[in-house]
């Protein structure tokens, strides 16, 4: 049992395994209590009880299918009732390998609900009470296919680009509410995500990250104050250069004509 001091409650989705399992791990021994979301009721309860001995903390499991919109607005409904959550990690998210030529679309469109809607909703959820209690950390996990678009599907490599661009937007709004919003983006972690996505030997390839070691680097980067945290990324000035060349552009799209170069 722990003695460090209780920081909240900590709402993590997609906790039932890998990157999720994970953070509540770490943010159960930081001193949060849990409420961890996923399907897998079985999974939830086992690893409750484990961080409930290890820890001491109060750790509540809620099974629900966050693509259903009933059972995402169970979790909206406890973020913007629960006043001791100080902390949302949206980290649920599934993935695929397939090209656009294969794809069932419906698969895609499910995969939207979970990767952007149900994300957004929770934010939205989440929010107001934050900046009312003049406090709040939103945690959300992204890619490093958000930027690197063309290594696997398309339609989840889009999901995470919008959670980047969500979490910029999310900055400007929140900020100077007392608000803190990280863009974690992974790339090859070794979860249950590549055998969902249909590329299971990505597990096993030297370049792929353990899952304990991309959530304690994620954590890092959230306790040095970055918005963007990239785990894998060893020469963060890449990142730094590609995000001012990025912001350098709004002042250039103020033009009420075309570029010269469109003339007719
Ligand atoms: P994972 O082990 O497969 O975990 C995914 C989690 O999401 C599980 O807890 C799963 O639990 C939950 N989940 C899936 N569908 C759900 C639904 N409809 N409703 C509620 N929960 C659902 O994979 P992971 O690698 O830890 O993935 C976590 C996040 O990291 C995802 O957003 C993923 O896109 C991102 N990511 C992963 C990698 C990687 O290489 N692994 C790289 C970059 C980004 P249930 O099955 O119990 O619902």
């Amino acid at each position: 049992m722990t003695s460090t001091q209780f920081k909240g409650t900590a709402l993590i989705t997609g906790a039932s395994s890998g990157i999720g399992a994970v953070y509540a791990d770490r943010l159960a021994k930081r001193g949060y209590d849990l409420i961890i979301v996923a399907r897998n009721a079985q999974r939830l309860d086992t690893l409750a009880e484990r961080l409930g001995k290890e820890t001491g903390r109060t750790i509540t499991t809620v099974a629900a299918d966050l693509a259903n919109k009933a059972e995402l607005a169970r979790i909206e409904h406890i973020l913007r009732k629960d006043a001791t959550i100080t902390v949302l990690v949206n980290n649920a998210g599934v993935g695929s390998v397939a090209s656009v030529l294969q794809d069932n679309v419906d698969e895609m469109e499910a995969m939207i609900e979970l990767n952007i809607t149900a994300l957004t909703r929770l934010t939205y959820a989440a929010a107001p009470g934050f900046v009312a209690r003049g406090a709040g950390t939103i945690i959300n996990i992204s890619s490093a296919v958000g930027i690197a678009v063309e290594a696997l599907n398309g339609v989840y490599s889009a999901s995470k680009s919008y959670v980047l661009s969500f979490g910029h937007a999310l900055q400007r709004d929140l900020a100077d509410k007392g608000v803190r919003v990280q863009t974690v983006l992974p790339a090859a972690t070794a979860t249950d995500f590549w055998d969902v996505a249909g590329y299971a030997a990505q597990k096993a390839k030297p370049t792929t990250m353990s899952a304990e070691d991309l959530v304690d680097a994620a954590l890092s980067g959230l306790d040095q104050g970055e918005l963007v945290t990239i785990p894998p990324l060893h020469d963060g000035d890449q990142w730094l250069r590609w995000e001012a060349d990025r912001r350098a552009f709004a002042p250039n799209f103020g033009n009420s004509k075309p570029a010269p170069r469109y003339a007719i």
